[in-house]
């Protein structure tokens, strides 16, 4: 038997399609997309507009996704709220929800771990399980909406994974995503984090979207970046500047660059100075991380006076550069954290979903 299709990861042109081939009347799709897409709904039951016949068959013929939330922490501190939802084969992944003056965003997972293995970051650790769907990833953003009861307004794909390694099923989120018939998000209020694949950012500037680009640089010398990213040793720095000058033309948004801070590494003034000059060259704005150290590994954040003097260095040098305000610090706030703690205690917890 072939599989299933998932239903959820069609666009509203494919799942037309596919209904009539079905022998269904194309305003059935428009109806079930905006009950996956618009009022985020967890079964085919929910569906009441649908004939009880029809609902029964789409059961059979697809599958549907629906994220189990199996762990929420809050942080004390600040409202940040960290999700760890189980996919329908097992696998976990981990979402973020945080509040700010000028709205609720969530920092979404692309992928199931991921192979790009830079030294400071916990989702690498155990290499790349598998890629998500565009429903997993549409789902991270309707099951926190439910679960919040808050609408969201921006999201950010900056979890576990790196999303240009998935890019077939990250063009298709992000359509669906701000697809006027489904949830609307504004594009402009999406933001895709990359490590650098220069291929698939030239690729991207080319469909044209009014997404952000994020590139994580994290160091401003190929000799440096090497040592906290493997993907340095394939794409040097003037080739990603050339990536991103071209993202820029393309399609007019300014290029955010991030840059964790670990102490003794890439925190001093020189590097400071180095980093002005390749932001010199671009419209963007410096993002940057105080790293947030994880156990596995024995990087330091760097103190709050060298970030204060390297941000000084950027602003002298007129470059646009905040500092990122630590969300959720104590509820393992770093990337790909909870689900290896999650890991390491072999079982999850009970769901806190009623499904
Ligand atoms: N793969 C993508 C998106 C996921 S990581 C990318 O590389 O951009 C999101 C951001 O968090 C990246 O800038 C990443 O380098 C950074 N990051 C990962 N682990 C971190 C840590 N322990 N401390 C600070 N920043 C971290």
């Amino acid at each position: 038997m072939a599989e299933k299709r998932d239903i959820k990861s069609l666009t509203i042109e494919e799942l037309k399609e596919e209904l009539v081939s079905k022998g269904e009347k194309s305003f059935r799709a428009v109806q079930m997309y905006s009950w996956m897409h618009e009022k985020m709904a967890r079964s085919f039951g929910e569906m009441t507009n649908l004939s009880k016949d029809f609902r029964e068959k789409c059961k059979e013929w697809y599958t549907y996704t629906a994220l189990s939330p199996v762990q929420m922490q809050e942080s004390r501190i600040d409202g940040t709220k960290k999700f760890l939802f189980a996919l329908g084969d097992g696998n976990v992944v981990e979402s973020v929800w945080m509040k700010y003056k000028h709205g609720n965003s969530v920092c979404i997972s692309s992928q199931v771990g991921c192979r790009m293995g830079c030294g400071f970051c916990a989702s690498g650790i155990g290499g790349l399980v598998r890629n998500l769907t565009p429903s997993e990833m549409l789902d991270q953003v309707y099951a926190i909406t439910i679960l919040t009861g808050e609408r969201v307004s921006n999201v950010v794909v900056m979890g576990t994974g790196e999303p240009l390694d998935n890019y077939e099923n990250l063009l298709t989120f992000l359509r669906i995503l701000t697809d006027e018939n489904g949830l609307h998000i504004s594009q402009r209020s999406v933001t895709v984090s990359t490590c650098g694949l220069v291929p698939q950012i030239e690729r991207l500037a080319e469909e044209k979207l009014q997404i952000t680009l994020a590139l994580s640089l994290h160091a401003a010398t190929d000799e440096k970046r090497k040592k906290l990213m493997p993907i340095a040793s394939r794409y040097s720095i003037e080739e990603l500047m050339r990536a991103c000058a071209y993202y820029f033309e393309q399609t007019g948004r300014r290029i955010t660059f991030e840059y964790s801070m670990v102490r003794g590494v890439n925190d001093s003034l020189q590097d400071a100075e180095n980093l002005s000059r390749l932001a010199g060259r671009l419209r963007c704005h410096v993002n940057l991380i105080p790293v947030n150290p994880i156990r596995e590994r024995s990087y330091v954040q760097s103190d709050r006076d060298s970030i204060l003097a390297f941000k000084n260095t950027l602003e002298k040098n007129k470059i646009n550069v905040t500092i990122r305000r630590e969300m959720g610090r104590d509820i393992d706030g770093a990337c790909g954290q909870l689900r290896r703690r999650n890991m390491e205690g072999g079982q999850y917890a009970e769901s806190i979903f009623h499904n």
